[in-house]
């Protein structure tokens, strides 16, 4: 039997994809990595999946794009996530800074954090005020200093998912919101490619979410959660994917799930 890092259930050796080393927790359905990839692995493949030493090598994965993150934002002021006319937002896992830079230009005052030493620094010579840890930031900022927290598929890179959704509750002020998109692995796309799918084999990844390991994991860090009503697209994509990714997202068969989750 091995401990479900996320739930702290114990469950039976069950791989979800034959090849891969995902095992599926039985009581909260997650899919987690087990063992975790040390911190030297984890951080080479960071180097070579997201971070490339040599700028020109170019990125296997690609990070929220900005165009995207200008309608990330636009939905979550609409929607009154992000306060109109400003606020203060935690972006975790900031990466390099783009949607912190973009919320930064719609007069939101926004600190990040960023773990990757070199994205970190590449986020700070940008203008973007980016922490290393969540201990330095509560240090400097104390609790409940947050309208909203924005985790941009973060959750399922992190050692500790439930740890850090309850930590990240106690930053955000009582009637603030947290917002977080991350894989989906009942996804049209996972269910067609399996062990091809990206997200799987992204290296980087040490869970796979559900619609209902996301709820669950969120009810045990003391959230109420909804999922985001506003399905957004990437604008490069053209009107008759876009319609049928709206489709996919209210049937929770899309790529990303979205989730707009407020402290109980
Ligand atoms: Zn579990």
């Amino acid at each position: 039997m091995i401990g479900c890092p996320a739930c702290g259930e114990a469950t039976r050796d069950r791989r979800r994809w034959s090849g891969l080393s995902f095992y599926e927790c039985e009581f909260c359905r997650v899919l987690f990595v087990h063992p975790q990839p040390g911190g030297e692995e984890l951080a080479a493949a960071y180097r070579s999946c997201y971070y490339p030493a040599d700028p020109t090598a170019g990125a296997v994965y690609r990070t929220t794009p900005p165009a995207l993150g200008e309608r990330l934002l636009s939905c979550l002021i609409r929607h009154r996530i992000v306060p109109a006319g400003g606020g203060r937002l935690l972006d975790f896992g900031c990466g390099v800074g783009d949607f912190a830079r973009t919320a930064m230009a719609a007069g939101i005052e926004v600190d990040a954090i960023e773990t990757d030493d070199l994205a970190r620094d590449a986020a700070a010579r940008r203008g973007v005020r980016a922490w290393r840890t969540l201990d330095e930031l509560e240090r400097a900022r104390g609790s409940g200093a947050y309208d909203v927290v924005t985790l941009l598929d973060v959750l399922e890179h992190v050692r500790e998912p439930l740890r850090l959704l309850q930590i990240l509750r106690r930053v955000l002020r009582p009637t603030g919101a947290l917002y977080l998109s991350a894989p989906n692995y009942q996804s049209v796309q996972a269910r067609l490619l399996g062990a091809r799918w990206d997200q799987a084999t992204n290296p980087t990844h040490l869970f796979l979410f559900s619609p209902r390991s996301m709820r669950h994991l969120l009810m045990a860090a003391g959230f109420r959660m909804a999922w985001l009503s506003c399905a957004l697209r990437d604008p490069t994509v053209g009107t008759p994917q876009g319609l049928l990714s709206v489709l996919l997202q209210h049937l929770r068969l899309s790529a990303t799930l979205r989730v707009v989750a407020r402290p109980v």
